[in-house]
């Protein structure tokens, strides 16, 4: 047999998956994870991006590569023009405004082609897909190629599973108040929101077809996938399996995959500060002294909430890292920073500006606190080295987040902020003030009982998330049901495929 025939015949054994993201920083970079869980089990894997999104991920892209993974990086054209969108405006954390929201699914929709001409081509056929709820036009290609598919949830299965009760108990429709407190119907354990709080995806006028696009391509996976462990959600795992009738794969924390400190720098985009330098200014600080303030990717902070979050850092004493993104970074918010504030901190605050190597900084022995916005990936990545969070939510799955955080595991201390901002807000006051942000601050640093249980109840949820991803743990054992299922249900495509090439 020659070596063609020999890796054509391994190459066909293989599964190969066709993983497509959100284009939006919070689901790509799980999405890479991911790709690399399942190279590293065997398969071969494609993800599908654009070119602003491979460029921005090129740090992770190019390790990936280096490790020589069977993973290829896709980049379809973003229809950026065609739908009406800023040229570039390839990424969800690059609208100008919320106005472009709607124009910005309406662009990724315009991807089913080109990922169909694509998937069409590859030979041999690939097995599996895996696309995020939010991309029900890349389940349709799945659909009419005939191949098994899974819908990649990006939040945990807490708000999964509370938004699916809320909409079966006809909340939405019920309750005409966004700001009444109502219990969500069929939890284990009473939680209180308010509809503001937990609105569900695209459950807006104007949004109707995409949501019931989205329902309809989750009703008709093979299963769902989901960032989270067993160990964290068991409950709302089951419950989630019992309300849909559909299998979960708990494959989570995804984060845990990058072991070495480059690949941990290189997620998401080029760190705008060298990560040894993080690591050397933390390696200098206390175990459990250093407070972490970052905001996710998407929610954009005013200069009067950012002068606002300085001052409570300021005045609570303990060291921070503090993350400001460059599109906050206005020049009233300069000349605060630099006029004094910069100066006043220089011996116990480092401020960043621009995009932080998150799980550098979270993994590090030096953390103590994380000032979060509640995104699911950076809960998850702070559960996964067990360091308690001050929850500070902005919109979407947020406000739950911070339920499940606070009240379910009691690993965080709430702000206190009760109405969403969502992405960009341009008036109203500061929705937490220096005194809220100094006050939350002494009581999640706090070395009392409170903060030491809460701190211990931390550490053993991390020592769980790191068993759910060793050998024979439930995420690895979830990893490798992919796999299987990928063999079992795509394999006769590629060798009917294969035989007839
Ligand atoms: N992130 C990062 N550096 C930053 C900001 C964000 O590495 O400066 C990463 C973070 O580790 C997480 C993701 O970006 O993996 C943000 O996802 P999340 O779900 O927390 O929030 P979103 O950005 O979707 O609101």
């Amino acid at each position: 047999m020659s070596n063609q025939a020999t890796l054509s015949g391994l190459s066909c054994r293989k599964p190969h998956f066709i993983l497509v993201p959100l284009a939006a920083q919070g689901h790509i970079i799980p999405m890479v994870d991911l790709a690399r869980l399942l190279a590293e089990r065997g398969a071969r894997v494609s993800l599908v991006t654009s070119p602003v999104n491979a460029a921005r991920n090129k740090g992770i892209i190019n390790r990936v590569m280096e490790s020589g993974l069977p993973v290829h990086f896709v980049e379809l054209q973003f229809p950026c023009i065609e739908a009406g969108l800023p040229e570039g405006c390839e990424n969800m954390d690059l609208l100008p405004s919320n106005d472009h929201l709607k124009t910005f699914f309406d662009a990724l929709s315009l991807l089913r082609e080109p990922l169909a001409r694509y998937v069409q081509a590859q030979r041999p056929r690939p097995t599996c897909m895996i696309t995020d709820s939010s991309c029900p036009w890349a389940a349709d290609v799945a659909r009419e190629l005939g191949m098994p598919r899974f819908i990649f949830h990006g939040p945990s299965c807490f708000v999964m599973v509370s938004f699916i009760l809320m909409q079966l108990h006809g909340i939405y429709d019920r309750i005409t108040d966004d700001f009444e407190p109502i219990l969500i119907p069929g939890l284990p354990q009473p939680i209180e929101v308010t509809k503001a709080q937990a609105p569900g995806f695209f459950n807006l006028p104007g949004w109707e077809r995409l949501r019931s696009e989205v329902l309809q391509a989750e009703l008709t996976a093979d299963g769902v996938v989901m960032n989270t462990f067993d160990d964290l959600e068991h409950s709302f795992i089951e419950l989630y399996k019992k309300v849909t009738g559909k299998n979960v794969c708990a494959v989570g924390p995804l984060s845990l995959c990058n072991k070495d400190l480059d690949d941990k720098a290189g997620r998401g985009d080029k760190s705008s500060i060298d990560h040894r330098r993080v690591q050397s200014w933390l390696d200098s600080r206390k175990p459990k002294s250093v407070l972490y303030v970052n905001f996710g990717s998407i929610a954009r902070l005013r200069p009067c909430q950012l002068i606002e979050i300085g001052c409570g850092l300021e005045a609570s004493n303990q060291p921070f890292i503090w993350v400001i993104k460059d599109v906050e970074k206005t020049p009233e918010v300069d000349k605060w920073l630099s006029e004094g504030f910069e100066e006043r901190v220089s011996t116990r605050g480092l401020a960043i500006k621009g995009w932080a190597p998150q799980m550098v900084i979270l993994s590090h022995p030096a953390i103590g606190g994380f000032i979060t916005h509640c995104g699911w990936n950076s809960t998850l990545e702070a559960v996964s080295v067990g360091v308690p969070m001050i929850t500070w939510p902005y919109f979407a799955d947020q406000f739950l987040n911070e339920k499940l955080i606070v009240d379910v595991l009691g690993i965080g201390v709430a702000i206190g902020v009760k109405l969403p901002i969502f992405y960009f807000s341009e008036d109203g006051p500061p929705a937490a003030k220096r005194d809220d942000i100094e006050r939350a601050i002494s009581r999640l640093m706090d070395n009392g009982e409170e903060g030491e249980e809460r701190r211990k109840r931390a550490k053993e949820l991390a020592e769980k998330a790191v068993r759910a991803m060793e050998g024979g743990g439930s995420s690895t054992e979830n990893i490798a049901y992919l796999i299987r299922y990928a063999l079992e249900h795509g394999k006769k495509d590629s060798e009917e495929e294969e035989h007839n090439a």
